[in-house]
């Protein structure tokens, strides 16, 4: 102990692995390396990540991390796409390999804690968005969470965010990577340091139209306020609410009542956006009492991350695996009629369902032997394709309903 602490160097910096570092293999778990230097020759490996998490269904995310990291070593690499929602465990229950990684397990092993970091958090915050998607369709929700968490995890956060369904984001860095404008209405602090009907009259006359969004319960009543601010301000698109726990009672109501005022006075044109402390199941209710528009923030960004493993099923063209999992390297597909998905050993060529439907191959090749064999889509097509799916899962719910 008394050696440790004397080795010990000051360090004044963030706590945080630079990228660098984490390509070196630094920013792993040590019983890799560990391992690496008793084995005595290296073996060729297919190693395959599965997901023991419970969900219904998940986001995938962060693969585009995962294959910037590997992209340096001669590796083949399968995976389902970015924003594939599926779950777990395939149809008959076998777990579905989301990344297929096969090369020297030297270029493997050590990568694993870094490769899974990437897509566990990365996921689990995709995942936590598109419930939010779900529950406040069609109203737009923002990704209003980045300060609950590490700032230099700040553009992973939004990104994953903006896949998994978020209209946009609050965060200026996190909106740069995703090419778009950073999302934001004006802080509380504002109404105290200009005076609340001063910090109005900035907004609406120097925010363009559809951006005009004034928060309005800084000092006063939400109802007395938002009339005020109804009367003052006509053209303003939203007022925002960020009322404090204490103040809640039942929030719902609180917007229910705000909604009835401004309707019968004529403002039916100013819609009502509501942010703090907002869940899947707070947004479901409040969308319910009328507001179109959310700003969310822990649940998203601070959502569980979704557990992944890694294990090797193969070893120099030889399918084995530790007790528990599946040996043997796999395809993952779904049916294009009953939609259900398949995961089968590689080798065996089914390519119709039992309905009769076909087969659709969805664990591509993206990287073979080191080289880039898909173009990545962009994250605004990654979105598409996820909120086209979510929408057609909130269609069936409501038919089911
Ligand atoms: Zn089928």
């Amino acid at each position: 102990m008394k050696r440790l602490i004397n080795t010990v160097k000051d360090h004044s910096g963030f706590y945080i692995a630079d990228e660098e570092e984490i390509r070196a293999g630094k920013a792993s778990d040590v019983y890799f390396s560990r391992s690496m230097k008793g084995l005595s020759h290296d073996q060729e490996v297919v190693a395959e990540i599965t997901s023991s998490s419970e969900e219904e269904w998940i986001t995938f995310s962060g693969l585009k991390e995962v294959l910037s990291l590997l992209k340096p070593r001669n590796l083949t690499i399968s995976a389902l796409e970015e924003g594939e929602i599926i779950g777990t465990r395939d149809s008959g229950g076998i777990p579905v390999p989301f990344i297929t990684i096969e090369g020297k397990y030297s270029e493997i092993g050590e990568m694993e804690t870094a490769i899974l970091g990437l897509i566990c958090q990365s996921s689990g915050i995709s995942t936590a968005s598109s419930r939010v998607y779900m529950a406040s369709y069609p109203a737009p929700f923002y990704s209003f969470g980045i300060r609950r968490m590490h700032p230099a995890i700040s553009p992973m956060i939004d990104r994953a965010a903006y896949i998994g369904g978020a209209y946009g984001v609050s965060g200026i860095l996190g909106a740069e990577r995703i090419s778009m404008d950073p999302v934001g209405t004006m802080p509380h602090s504002m109404a105290l340091l200009m005076g609340e009907e001063a910090a109005w009259k900035y907004i609406a006359e120097n925010f363009p139209k559809g951006k005009r969004t004034i928060l309005i319960d800084t000092f006063s009543d939400e109802k007395e306020s938002a009339l005020r601010a109804a009367r003052m301000f006509p053209g303003i698109d939203y007022i925002r609410l960020d009322t404090p726990r204490s103040r809640r009672g039942n929030f719902p109501n609180i917007v229910r009542e705000i909604r009835w005022e401004l309707n019968l006075r004529g403002f039916s044109n100013i819609k009502i956006m509501v942010s703090g402390g907002l869940d899947y199941e707070s947004v479901s209710k409040l969308r319910e009492a009328g507001a179109e528009s959310f700003g969310v923030g822990t649940y998203i960004s601070s959502a569980k991350s979704i557990d992944f493993s890694m294990d090797i099923v193969s070893i120099n063209g030889t399918a084995i695996t530790k007790k528990g999992k599946y040996s043997g390297k796999k395809d993952v597909s779904r049916c294009n009629k009953c939609h259900k998905v398949k995961v089968k050993p590689s080798e065996l060529h089914i390519e119709k369902c039992e309905c009769g439907g076909k087969l659709e191959l969805l664990n591509r090749k993206v990287y073979e032997s080191g080289k880039e064999v898909i173009n990545p889509k962009s994250d605004s097509d990654i979105r598409a394709k996820v909120t086209e799916r979510l929408n057609s899962m909130i269609i069936a719910g409501k038919l089911k309903n």
